[in-house]
């Protein structure tokens, strides 16, 4: 007789979702913490999105659409994105959120034993779909700057690689590249031969690099689609520099939607056909009346909360700068700084949470035990109440 534990795939046994289950149990005990650790935007979908989803249900949007989605969104989002690279994108897919599309990614390129290549700190997800997968995670170091280390990268590279993964503006560092860590990137990729997988669905949120203000006083004619879905974006994007980048983005950050599950891939057309195949077989499409919604949600100018959170991580960056060895991030909503004096980052997030203030100890995000990730996406008294706290354990 076979048990339950039998029954249960080598796969599913694989995907070890402890670090972050323990967070979440000790938070679970807490009463009415300082939440610093909440990885998604603290403010709600636009008024005009939320009515627009309304509408397109009663209109009777409520059927699968094409797989690859709906054409005024696809062809939108193809312009803008075509506009701000500087050469035609390739084909668009719309996928249920940018989850849905590193799934689809992995799955349409990487065989099992097949290797892909991407920073420590990483985004979790990254490790587990590529189990999943039966693909094999290559982490490459970046402490302590957070920056891609081009002989660092290239010494990862074995002949079973397939892929290059960045994320940039990063979670859990907040770390945006420079253009000539993007040009490491692109000539490394180039050289081997690799698809470069660019997550960047943290890209409305750039405080340093794009200037959102300046944009707006300087067009003299301003352009519609451009309020924040931003062709001009000055992120820079490997896509610019190498055609087979698939570039990933969403709207759950972007426009607080993280529970409408709406995320985009564009790139050559080799990978998202195969893509666009696979999501046939598993989501389908994303959502149908909230595709609808997302289309005028492009037209909703988000530069006031984008602006709101560089003050933020100003606030956050001149608290904790007192007491913790910090890299100061240029986009997304998070600070990863160091565990004072030789602790380590679990012991440290354990005292934290004692004095109820909830972080995410760094080992959750990478093979080292040395920092936590702090998310700024909160009112600011409670991010300045939160790092005064962590400054006084320090
Ligand atoms: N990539 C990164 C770097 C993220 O932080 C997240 C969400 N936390 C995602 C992808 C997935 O986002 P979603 O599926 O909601 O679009």
């Amino acid at each position: 007789m076979r048990t339950h534990s039998d029954l249960v795939s080598k796969r599913a046994l694989g995907v070890d979702a402890s670090g972050i289950r323990k967070v979440f149990d000790l938070a679970a005990k807490m009463k009415d913490p300082i939440n610093l650790s909440i990885g998604l935007p603290d403010f709600d979908v636009p008024d005009v999105a939320k009515a627009a989803a309304i509408e397109a249900i009663k209109a009777g949007n409520n059927r699968y659409t094409q797989t690859q989605g709906i054409a005024p969104l696809r062809e939108r989002l193809r312009a803008d994105l075509t506009k701000e690279i500087g050469r035609d994108v390739g084909d668009v897919l719309v996928t249920s959120g940018v989850s849905g599309g590193l799934l689809l990614a992995i799955l349409a390129v990487i065989d099992p034993g097949d290797e892909a290549v991407f920073l420590d700190p990483y985004f979790v997800m990254y490790k587990h779909l590529l189990t999943m997968a039966g693909g094999k995670s290559v982490v490459v170091d970046s402490y302590p700057d957070f920056r891609l280390h081009a002989d660092r990268v290239e010494a990862a590279i074995t002949p079973r690689t397939k892929m290059l993964i960045l994320n940039s503006p990063s979670n859990p560092t907040g770390v945006v590249m420079s253009e000539s860590e993007v040009r490491d990137a692109a000539e490394i990729a180039r050289k081997h031969g690799l698809l470069i997988l660019s997550d960047e669905i943290y890209e409305p949120f750039l405080y340093d690099t794009a200037d959102y203000k300046s944009q707006d006083a300087d067009s003299s004619a301003p352009d519609p689609q451009s309020k924040i879905h931003n062709p001009q974006s000055r992120l820079p994007s490997p896509a610019k520099l190498y055609d087979n980048t698939l570039i990933l983005r969403g709207f759950s950050k972007s426009h607080a939607m993280t529970g409408w599950r709406l995320g985009y891939a564009a790139g050559p057309e080799w990978v998202v056909s195969q893509m666009t195949k696979l999501q046939q077989y598993t989501f389908v499409c994303a959502p149908t009346p909230l595709q609808v919604a997302a289309t005028v949600a492009l037209d909703v100018s988000m530069k006031q909360y984008v602006d709101a959170y560089r003050i933020k991580r100003d606030l956050a960056y001149s608290i904790l700068t007192k007491k913790f060895e910090v890299e100061k991030p240029g986009g997304a909503f998070y600070m990863f700084p160091k565990a004072p004096n030789g602790q380590t980052a679990s012991d440290f997030v354990a005292r934290a949470i004692e004095n109820n203030v909830l972080i995410i100890p760094g080992n959750v995000f990478s093979d080292r035990d040395t920092h936590f990730r702090i998310s700024y996406a909160t009112t600011d008294e409670k991010l300045s109440a939160g790092c005064n706290i962590l400054c006084s354990l320090a």
